[in-house]
């Protein structure tokens, strides 16, 4: 039942595209009515008709240690009564900096924004103002934010460059964006080799999330590293999903590989908007004012914000990480149980606490091996699942997150779930 939310859609487009801020929350792909979410606690979220759902969308990642934790709760309502925001420094954004600074691999100096999208512009204009070159790669699927030029999709040859995939968008814009495929070295060795001394950097969410949930082969990220090494580029490993959700030291960690430069947002901002992007410290030290490289922000490193992620990693121990790891593991398991049970042409995928489900029964490497799943069967699963109290991403092409709510009993009730609902789609 969503009437209210029904009446609510209705009212929201008359004041905004599509009555939302965001296009995904539409539910566009996959039809229907948005759930207007009226309150979320733990693993659930509560909308305006009072349905619950168990939430495996986690606000698009953030919320891993579940919503409206009691201690980032009163950290942040006691941050808000000394100030919402002083536009200067303060000594919470040292510790915030500092703590980033311990986990992660070659992160030596950080830098904090409002949004993902912000932080992976900032890290591509940084990465051009060292290099002095103008181009950079991509990956088909991956996604890096709404900035210009990652808004590229590949051109038609293997050499041919990007073309915009958005109206506004200019071609003298998607000249610069060179975009491989996932998984595929080759294709950035023909890029690099095509475009000498002229790619500054290599950027690329180290799990593809934004196309499902696409673990790096094996030896992937160690060859990107190599090649960067080779070419002189920068390589830049977007952790705006990845980052302190896959692991303690996030997605670089985890698989063993240290970039030049990172970029981070969801988890380190606790559910607020806050985001950074760091590294090197050569390469960061052309950031203004130590540098002429310009990145600047009125709300940068706001108090609340830094308050909630503070608080938030200061929750996540690396025995959190490993709880986080069984759980993903379970609902693995369970999804591969039914798979193999029923003999569905199905594709589960999982990397710590982000995992995929693909309606495909061939492995899935690639953003072109996603666009070969069945939609339709997909589309039917979501709504099966959101009927059943269970809130999925609403399309084939984003990941599921998991958080320390999601208890062995709620990943028991989802796989109940999700059987039932698959045996009517595949009847
Ligand atoms: N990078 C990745 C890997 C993301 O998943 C996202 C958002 O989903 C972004 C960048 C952009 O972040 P934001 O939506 O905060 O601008």
């Amino acid at each position: 039942m969503l009437e209210k939310s029904q009446q609510l859609l209705q009212r929201a487009s008359q004041s905004m595209p599509g009555g939302v801020n965001s296009p995904v929350r539409a539910f566009t792909s996959v039809g229907g009515t948005p759930p207007f979410i009226e309150r979320a606690e733990g693993v659930y979220l509560y909308d305006a008709d009072g349905n619950r759902y168990i939430d495996y969308v986690l606000t698009w990642g953030p919320a891993i240690i579940g919503h409206a934790h009691p201690e980032v709760v009163e950290a942040c309502q006691a941050a808000m009564a000394r100030g919402s925001s002083f536009g200067a420094p303060t000594e919470l954004e040292i510790e915030l900096a500092e703590t980033m600074i311990a986990r992660v691999p070659g992160l030596d100096v950080v830098r904090m924004v409002n949004s993902g999208t912000e932080a992976c512009m900032s890290a591509i204009r940084l990465a051009r103002g060292a290099t002095g070159r103008d181009k950079f790669i991509k990956f088909a699927g991956c996604y890096h934010g709404h900035s210009d030029s990652f808004l590229i999709a590949a051109g038609s040859g293997a050499l041919t460059l990007g073309t915009p995939n958005s109206p506004g968008v200019t071609e003298g814009t998607a000249r610069d964006t060179l975009v491989a495929q996932f998984n595929d070295l080759a294709s950035v060795e023909t890029l690099l080799d095509g475009f000498p001394d002229q790619v500054a950097a290599i950027i690329l969410e180290p799990i593809c999330g934004n196309t499902g949930c696409i673990p790096p082969d094996p030896g992937f990220l160690q060859g990107l590293r190599a090649l960067c090494d080779k070419h002189g580029t920068v390589l830049i490993i977007d952790e705006v999903m990845t980052g302190f959700r896959v692991g303690y030291g996030g997605a670089a960690a985890r698989f063993g590989v240290t970039a030049d430069l990172y970029t981070f947002g969801k988890v380190v901002g606790g559910g607020f908007p806050l985001a950074a992007y760091g590294g090197r410290e050569d390469l960061m030290r052309h950031i203004a004012p130590d540098g002429p490289v310009y990145q600047a922000g009125t709300l940068s490193g706001n108090p609340i914000a830094v308050t909630a992620g503070l608080k938030t990693l200061q929750l996540l121990t690396p025995e959190v990480y490993e709880q986080l790891e069984a759980t993903s593991e379970r609902l693995g398991t369970g999804m591969q149980a039914i798979i193999d049970k029923h003999g569905y042409p199905m594709t589960q995928t999982r990397a710590g606490a982000m995992f995929g489900v693909f309606f495909t029964d061939k492995p899935v490497h690639t953003h072109q091996d996603v666009l070969g799943c069945d939609l339709e069967r997909f589309n039917a699963f979501f709504h099966g699942m959101l009927k059943r109290g269970v809130y999925l991403a609403p399309s084939q092409f984003e990941a599921g997150f998991l958080s320390t709510h999601h208890t062995d009993a709620i990943i028991d009730e989802t796989l109940e779930h999700a059987e039932a609902v698959l045996a009517t789609i595949f009847a």
